[in-house]
């Protein structure tokens, strides 16, 4: 079902909107099948599985690190790694511009909010994105670029609630665009949106959607 599934999400998502195909936990061959009907973009959410598939598997598939990562872990996925979506602190960012550097690449980041109600998520909120950005050190990296931003709403049923924490995470797209990357048209990712909300997220100006489950199965 997983080439039904794409296509069917394909006719659907608009057109501006970008899909990453969450393949954490899924084996290579029914990456592969995505693959076959065109999906070159993939997530994954850790370290050691995206290194395995990335040897594995055709090199124009573009990578996409969408978990929680640890700095020790950076230099594993610099030589690669295309979008970083979870960057919460600016000492990750500045292992990712050390290794970057390393590998002679740019890797592209996207800050990472802490948008829903429950505390187990990780995520900056806007003071502390708007401190990190205004920091000496973030000034000196040369090999990062921070694309945009990313979040994930509540684990809920109240479908108002979520809409307010994705419009949350737009306005904070809003704010930071207008006041740190106005002249930067690289930063112009809004990560939001999985299998159970992306509908909403893309009414409420998502452009880049994660679904898993929707695509592969139930994991
Ligand atoms: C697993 C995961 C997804 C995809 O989840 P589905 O509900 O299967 O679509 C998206 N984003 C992140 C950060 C994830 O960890």
């Amino acid at each position: 079902m997983i080439k039904e599934n794409l296509i069917k999400l394909n006719t659907e998502i608009p057109k501006n909107v970008e899909l990453i195909a969450v393949s954490k936990t899924k084996p290579a061959s029914s990456i592969l099948e995505a693959y076959e009907v065109g999906q070159r973009k993939f997530g994954e959410n850790k370290v050691q599985e995206l290194t395995e598939k990335y040897n594995l598997l055709p090199k124009d598939i573009e990578w996409h690190l969408i978990g929680h990562l640890q700095s020790n872990k950076v230099k594993y996925i610099a030589p690669f790694v295309h979008l970083i979506h979870a960057v919460d602190s600016l000492k990750l960012l500045v292992e990712i511009d050390k290794q970057a550097q390393k590998h002679k690449r740019i890797i592209y980041c996207l800050l990472q909010f802490h948008i829903a109600q429950e505390e187990t998520k990780y995520g900056l909120d806007l003071s502390e994105a708007e401190s990190l950005l205004l920091s000496k050190e973030y000034a000196s990296l040369k090999n990062i670029s921070i694309s945009g931003v990313m979040g994930m709403a509540s684990f809920t049923n109240n479908t108002t609630q979520i809409r307010n924490e994705f419009h949350s995470l737009k306005e904070i797209f809003t704010t930071l665009k207008g006041k740190y990357f106005k002249n930067q048209d690289s930063f112009s990712i809004l990560s939001m949106g999985m299998s159970g909300d992306y509908q909403i997220a893309i009414e409420e100006g998502s452009n880049m959607v994660r679904l898993g489950s929707s695509i592969f199965g139930l994991r």
